[in-house]
């Protein structure tokens, strides 16, 4: 379960999130959308403890972090907490962002080894089946520079169920891949999806979010303007600006 609360973030004087709200059930698939810029990437940042916050909660598996008032920035206790929330919660980039130096299965396996403590063995017992579950089973000991985009990025959602999280939070994960390559990745999500993880997704992929999500977030400078099922924002937007950010894609 992941609660939002009143969460205000700026960078310097920029108020890059004000006073945002977000209530995301367990099993549920939630697209952020809004143009560059508004702070979808830094709201993600925010879920998985890689930002302090100005003001509000976060509150994700039961791990609440809060702005701390006598410590604002770097308190250990918060640290401690944001460290908590990142071995709940997965993260995917645009950019893959695999170890080079490392085969697909050594990228796999290394935070349950060192992070889970886990035995190699039944890491790498792991990491294979996650490589089947990708559709990577052959590419075991391939290393990033050798697989395509779609297979890299494939690859980068295996290495964050290693970690067997609560949650994955994808930003913009087929926006650097050629079109054709897109499918294959969108394909992982779903699969997770009907399998009851929980996940929250940027993208500009608007077909993507009409079959797949359960809620739309539709943001603008740093503010929620509309949440709503795919068919309401998509057929009956309450928002004059959520019809207005649509009309470019479609
Ligand atoms: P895009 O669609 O282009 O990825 P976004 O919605 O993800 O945009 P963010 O990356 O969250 O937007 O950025 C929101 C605002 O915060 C932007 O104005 C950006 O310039 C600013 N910003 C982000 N990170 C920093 C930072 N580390 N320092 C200063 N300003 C930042
Ligand atoms: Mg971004």
């Amino acid at each position: 379960y992941i609660s939002v609360k009143n969460l205000s973030k700026k960078h310097g004087h920029l108020e890059v999130l004000r006073d945002i709200n977000l209530e995301v059930t367990p099993g549920e698939l939630t697209v952020l959308i809004g143009p560059s810029g508004c702070g979808k990437s830094t709201l993600l940042r925010c879920l998985n403890g890689l930002e302090t916050l100005d003001s509000g909660s976060i509150i994700i598996n039961g791990i609440v972090l809060e702005k701390n008032e006598k410590t604002p920035s770097l308190s250990s206790d918060f640290d401690k907490k944001a460290r908590a929330i990142r071995e709940n919660v997965g993260m995917v980039f645009q950019n893959f962002n695999l170890f080079p130096h490392l085969t697909l299965l050594e990228n796999i396996t290394k935070a349950p080894v060192v992070v889970k403590k886990m035995a190699v063995k039944e890491a790498q017992e792991k990491a294979k089946d996650l490589l089947v579950k990708v559709g990577l089973a052959t590419h075991a000991n391939h290393y990033p520079c050798q697989l395509s985009g779609g297979q890299q990025q494939r690859a980068a959602i295996a290495r964050a169920l290693a970690m067997s999280p609560k949650a994955i939070l994808y930003d913009e994960p087929t926006s650097a891949l050629d079109p054709g390559l897109v499918h294959e990745v969108l394909q992982v999500m779903r699969t997770l999806d009907d399998e009851g993880m929980t996940q929250i997704v940027v993208t500009h992929e608007m077909r993507f979010a009409r079959d797949v999500a359960d809620h739309i977030v539709h943001m603008q400078e740093g503010n929620i303007v509309e949440i709503g099922t795919p068919e309401q924002i998509f057929t009956a937007p309450k928002d004059e600006r959520t019809r207005h950010f649509l009309r470019n894609f479609l």
